[in-house]
């Protein structure tokens, strides 16, 4: 139980990745705010974790490319707990279109949600992680390597990288960890709804593709104490891909 007595607010927390990490949370002891913007999805997660024992969690719905919700499920999540140790910028969308046919309307869709959200929870967590605490982005390998079609992701997901080297150098002087996982090919609706991948599933199902569950690992350890000295890193969780 690494996490008993910790508060954390996991995003995008109704599906894949990040309802790995939240029920993980909750299973090890965290307190943790649901927070997304798939009300029905967090509230069906809500009730498995109170029917299976795990009371201190509650729904938030958020919309994270909005700074006033965000701010509303930070201290939401003060208000029931008194506290914030954790935070998990997991909330994430992909724009699927070639430059030509991308508008000024994908970019900012896809930057306000996989960028500006993780910012707002960053800046409304530091005014409240008075304890100190850890905040864990999610970004992806395609911060570093990429693929046609997805070029406002891609464009966030360095950029979160570049957030998340900022936000450390800024948080350690107030205790606040701050750290990044790249994560490959992930066994979510994420993933199967990329055309890249659909074109050459072949390929793909002959190498690794990773479970949500096996990034919720990664998550945690950047999250917990054990990673006291952890600061600043980007922790790819690809299988390997980088290495081929
Ligand atoms: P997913 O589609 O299963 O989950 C994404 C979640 O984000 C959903 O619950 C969705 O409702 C929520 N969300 C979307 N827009 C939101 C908003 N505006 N406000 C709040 N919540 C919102 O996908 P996933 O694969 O679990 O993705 C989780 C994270 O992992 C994303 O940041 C994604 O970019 C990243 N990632 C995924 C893969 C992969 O292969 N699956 C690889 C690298 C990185």
């Amino acid at each position: 139980m690494r996490f008993t007595g910790k508060a954390a607010i996991v995003t995008g927390a109704a599906s894949g990745i990040g309802l790995a990490v939240a029920t993980r949370l909750a299973n090890e002891g965290a307190n943790v705010v649901l927070a997304d913007i798939d009300a029905n999805g967090i509230a069906t997660l809500e009730q498995q974790l109170l029917a299976a024992g795990c009371q201190g969690v509650f729904c938030s719905p958020c919309d994270v490319s909005d700074e006033d919700q965000v701010q509303r499920a930070v201290d939401a999540a003060i208000g029931r707990f008194g506290r914030l140790d954790i935070v998990v910028n997991n909330a994430g969308i992909m724009v699927f279109k070639p430059i030509e046919l991308q508008t000024k309307d994908d970019w900012l869709r896809v930057l306000g949600v996989d960028l500006l959200g993780a910012f707002f929870f960053t800046k409304h967590a530091f005014r409240a992680m008075t304890h100190g605490g850890a905040i864990v982005n999610v970004s992806s390998v395609h911060a570093v390597e990429t693929e046609p079609l997805i070029a406002p992701y891609a464009a966030a997901k360095t950029a979160l990288v570049s957030l998340t080297r900022s936000a450390a150098l800024e948080g350690k002087p107030k205790g606040i960890r701050v750290n990044a996982v790249l994560p490959g090919a992930i066994d979510t609706d994420m993933l199967w709804s990329n055309p890249n991948v659909k074109s050459g599933q072949e390929k793909i199902a002959t190498n690794d593709v990773g479970k949500a569950e096996d990034v919720a690992a990664a998550i945690l350890y950047l999250a917990s104490d054990d990673a006291a000295f952890v600061q600043g890193a980007m922790l790819r969780v690809d299988g390997g891909r980088l290495d081929r």
